[in-house]
């Protein structure tokens, strides 16, 4: 009886030790299939991480143009001159008792004799439809040569309809026969009426400079005027893209090249994209 005790009490020991042995060899086991998930986990993260990349460069994309939609962002385009100019005066400010002529001539192509406000509206039409496909809503001063709109009256146009950035077309005109390329013109610095947009108006034309210079139009820079009445009158960012010079010869049939016109309008218009994925 001893004996048979002793047996049992020898098979009960044996028994508890296998079971405590297998009991341990699976917690062994638990953390060899934690292991095994983390790697798997850590492969789904890899793959995550593209997914992620590219979701973002989507979301980036989605979200200019939800802004697009969701802000409505209005450009207005301003075609230089109408069909005859008005030389009677307007105030060059806002209350201000300087005077200058409502809306000048402008020039004349000497190669094509293309009147300047025929050109400016041929490519601001060009502009508006580039800016149309974006999702840009875009309103026009102007879309006949028979008006008469003075330069303050453009810039109360886009003041009154809440624009965010106004571009005025023009192209220039000069005496020396041999000057050519584009530039941009900025409200001043350092002028009372245009402090609250002499910022954004700056960086604007440093936009569509590079964008002009990547796609090879000779820029000879961005300059800051004080003297002009649309930039005094406008409480919108505002620029003038003066696109070259109609006084020289081969600049002027250049200008009125249709190809040429889409090219200078498309970096106008990316540089206004520009500015609005960075801000
Ligand atoms: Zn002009």
């Amino acid at each position: 009886m001893k004996n048979k005790k002793n047996i049992i009490v020898m098979i009960s020991f044996m028994l508890f030790g296998i079971l405590s042995l297998s009991k341990s060899m699976i917690k062994e086991e638990v953390p060899t299939f934690n292991n095994s998930k983390n790697i798997e986990n850590e492969n789904n993260i890899n793959d995550e991480d593209e997914n992620n990349e590219n979701e973002q460069k989507e979301d980036i994309k989605n979200k200019i143009e939800n802004k697009k939609q969701d802000k409505n962002i209005t450009i207005c385009i301003d075609a230089g001159h109408q069909e005859k100019g008005d030389s009677n005066l307007e105030a060059k400010a806002p209350g201000s008792s300087k005077k200058k002529p409502r809306v000048s001539q402008g020039a004349t192509g000497v190669a094509t004799k293309k009147p300047e406000y025929i050109l400016n509206l041929e490519t601001s039409l060009i502009l508006r439809e580039i800016l149309q496909n974006k999702g840009y809503n875009v309103i026009m001063t102007r879309e006949t040569h028979d008006v008469n709109i003075s330069n303050s009256e453009r810039a109360i146009f886009a003041n009154e309809r809440n624009a965010d950035f106004v571009v005025r077309i023009h192209a220039d005109s000069l005496n020396d026969s041999s000057k050519t390329g584009a530039c941009i013109l900025i409200p001043s610095k350092n002028n009372k009426y245009t402090t609250s947009i002499y910022e954004t108006s700056s960086e604007f034309s440093k936009y569509i400079a590079e964008e002009m210079k990547n796609s090879n139009i000779k820029m000879n820079g961005i300059f800051e005027r004080e003297d002009i009445t649309g930039f005094n009158w406008s409480k919108v960012p505002v620029v003038i893209v003066e696109m070259g010079f109609m006084s020289n010869y081969n600049e002027d049939l250049m200008m009125s090249d249709v190809n040429y016109q889409k090219k200078m309008m498309e970096s106008i218009a990316n540089g206004i994209d520009k500015y609005f994925e960075n801000k």
